[in-house]
C-alpha cells in the first residue's frame, strides 16, 4: 500500500457524527425495555434465525448512519431477548439489574477507562478499591485480603485457584511460575460430590485434571468424615474446594469442620460462594457461613445477589502475594507501584473495564442494612415459594429451604417436566428443570432484587393455576 493511500482521511460521516443522537435513541430503547420487563412474557419470542434475518446477515459494503444501526439492533434483537430482569425469573442463579448499578455501568462504558494500572486510571481504581474494602467488611473476611474484580465466579475461582496451585507447590519447593507443572508433585484437587461444574472447569484451566469427589449428604454438603478419609489416604500438596450455597438446595458445607480437617492436612481451602457468600452480609443468615473466614480464598458474584449488570465476579485471596505471584505480568512498559497491587495483577485480564464500579454503586446506595435486607428478602421469598408450593397437591419440595433455592418434583419425572414446559409456554413465571438425586426437578432460584413477598405469592398462584390446568387437561 502506498503511503498516500494510507494517509487518505476517513469518511467523516457517519462514524464521526456526534454522540447525542445515538445516545438519546439508546436511552429511549433502554427505557422502553425497562418499562416492559416486569410484565412482558419472560421467554424470548424469536429464535436466533429470526433475529439474524431481522438484523440482516450480509456484511454491508458501505456503512449506514449510527442512528440506523442502533434502531436496527434494538428492533431486530428485542424479540429474541429473555426477560432476565423480571421479578418472576427463577431460571438458574441469575438476577436483574438495580437502577443505580445500571446507571453506574453506563458511566463505566462512557468513561472507558482501561483500569489495569493504579497510576493511570486513579479515579476508577479508587472506586474499585473502596468497593473491595467494603466487601471484605460486609462478608467478614480478613481485611488484609486482596480482591480482584473478574468477569464472573468461574474466572474468580480460577484466579483464586491459580494462587492456590502456585502456593501449595511453592511450599514443596517447586516454582510453577518458572518451571511449569511438569515435574512438580501432582496436586490433590478435592471437592464435594455436588460442587458446581465450574469448579472442575477452573481445575482444568489450571492443569489440575479432574477433581477427586468425596461424598456429600442429602442436601449436597460435603461429608467431613469422607473429606478426612480422602485427605488421610494420600500425601503431597492439596487444594480443597468447599461450597457456600448448593445450586439445588442452597445448602452450605460445614466450614468449621471441613476447614479444620483440610488445614490439618496442609491443604489450601477455597470456597465457591457465587451466590451463597452473601448470607454473611445478613445478621439473620450469617450462621449459615459460620467458620468460612478460616479459608484461604473465596469467590463470589456481584451479578447474582447484588444485581449489577453482567458481568462482575469477585476473587478474594487472603495471601495477596500468592495472588499477585500467580497473576502479575512483568513488563518493562508497566511500572509497578509501591503502594499496592495493580488491578491487572489480581485477575486474568491485562486491559479491563472498571467492572467493580457498579458494585460500589450498589453498596453505596443500599448500605450495610440495605444489603442485609436485600439478601433477607431473597431468602424470605424463597421460603414463601417453598411453603406455598409444598401445599399444592402432588408437589414435593425436595430441599430444606435455608437460603434462596427451592427444588420441587411432582409424582413423576414426566409430570415435573410437563409443569416446567407449561410455565415456559405461558411465560409469567420462569423456572428451569434440572436433575437432582436422580429425579427431574423444577428449580426456583430466587436471585432478583425485585422478587418480594407479593411476587413470591403471585408465583405460587401461577404455579397452582398451571398445575390445575394441566391436571384438568386444559
Ligand atoms: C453461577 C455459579 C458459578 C459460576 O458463576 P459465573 O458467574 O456464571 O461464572 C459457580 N458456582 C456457583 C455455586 C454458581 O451458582
Amino acid at each position: 500500500m502506498s503511503s498516500e493511500a494510507a494517509a487518505e482521511p476517513l469518511d467523516p460521516t457517519p462514524a464521526h457524527a456526534p454522540y447525542d443522537e445515538v445516545l438519546e435513541l439508546a436511552d429511549r430503547y433502554a427505557r422502553a425495555w425497562l418499562d416492559s420487563v416486569r410484565e412482558r412474557p419472560i421467554p424470548p419470542r424469536a429464535g436466533i434465525d429470526a433475529v439474524m434475518d431481522a438484523l440482516g446477515r450480509e456484511l454491508p459494503e458501505y456503512g449506514e448512519p449510527a442512528a440506523d444501526v442502533i434502531t436496527r439492533l434494538a428492533e431486530g434483537a428485542e424479540p429474541g431477548l429473555i426477560a432476565i430482569g423480571s421479578p418472576r425469573f427463577y431460571g438458574w442463579v441469575i438476577g436483574g439489574t438495580q437502577p443505580v448499578a445500571l446507571a453506574a455501568d453506563w458511566l463505566v462504558s462512557t468513561w472507558d477507562q482501561n483500569s489495569g494500572l493504579r497510576t493511570i486510571t486513579p479515579g476508577a481504581v479508587a472506586v474499585e478499591e473502596i468497593a473491595a474494602t467494603w466487601l471484605l467488611d460486609l462478608l467478614s473476611l480478613p481485611a488484609e485480603s486482596e480482591v480482584g474484580f473478574t468477569t464472573g465466579a468461574t474466572t474468580a475461582q480460577t484466579v483464586c485457584m491459580a494462587a492456590a496451585r502456585d502456593e501449595v507447590l511453592r511450599r514443596e519447593g517447586w516454582d510453577v511460575e518458572r518451571d511449569g507443572m511438569a515435574g512438580g508433585s501432582r496436586i490433590r484437587f478435592i471437592v464435594g460430590e455436588e460442587r458446581h461444574g465450574t469448579v472442575d472447569l477452573a481445575g482444568r484451566y489450571l492443569g489440575l485434571g479432574e477433581p477427586i469427589a468425596v461424598a456429600s449428604d442429602d442436601e449436597g454438603r460435603i461429608r467431613v468424615d469422607a473429606l478426612r478419609e480422602e485427605l488421610a489416604a494420600g500425601t503431597g500438596p492439596a487444594i480443597v474446594v468447599l461450597q457456600a450455597g448448593n445450586i439445588h438446595s442452597g445448602a452450605y458445607d460445614d466450614f468449621l469442620g471441613a476447614i479444620a480437617v483440610a488445614h490439618e492436612a496442609g491443604a489450601w481451602v477455597h470456597i465457591d460462594g457465587a451466590f451463597g457468600l452473601w448470607a454473611a452480609a445478613s445478621p439473620r443468615l450469617r450462621h449459615l457461613v459460620a467458620g468460612m473466614g478460616g479459608a484461604d480464598s473465596w469467590s463470589t458474584d456481584a451479578h447474582k445477589t447484588l444485581s449489577v449488570p453482567y458481568d462482575c465476579g469477585i476473587a478474594i485471596v487472603r495471601d495477596g502475594r500468592a495472588m499477585t505471584g500467580a497473576l502479575s505480568m512483568h513488563a518493562s512498559y508497566l511500572q509497578a507501584t509501591e503502594v499496592g497491587a495493580d488491578p491487572h495483577e489480581k485477575v486474568l485480564e491485562l486491559s479491563r473495564r472498571a467492572r467493580g464500579i457498579p458494585t460500589w454503586a450498589v453498596l453505596r446506595s443500599l448500605g450495610r442494612t440495605g444489603i442485609a435486607r436485600l439478601v433477607e428478602q431473597l431468602a424470605a421469598s424463597a421460603r414463601i415459594i417453598g411453603d406455598g408450593l409444598a401445599e399444592l397437591p402432588g408437589v414435593e419440595v425436595l430441599n430444606d429451604v435455608v437460603f434462596t433455592q427451592v427444588c420441587v418434583a411432582l409424582e413423576s419425572d414426566a409430570a415435573t417436566e410437563a409443569l416446567s414446559e407449561r410455565l415456559w409456554a405461558d411465560g409469567e413465571v420462569l423456572a428451569m428443570t434440572s436433575r437432582w438425586h436422580d429425579r427431574a426437578v423444577v428449580r426456583f432460584s430466587v436471585s432478583n432484587w425485585g422478587t418480594d413477598a407479593a411476587q413470591a405469592t403471585r408465583t405460587v398462584e401461577v404455579v397452582a393455576r398451571t398445575l390445575a390446568a394441566i391436571r384438568a387437561g386444559r
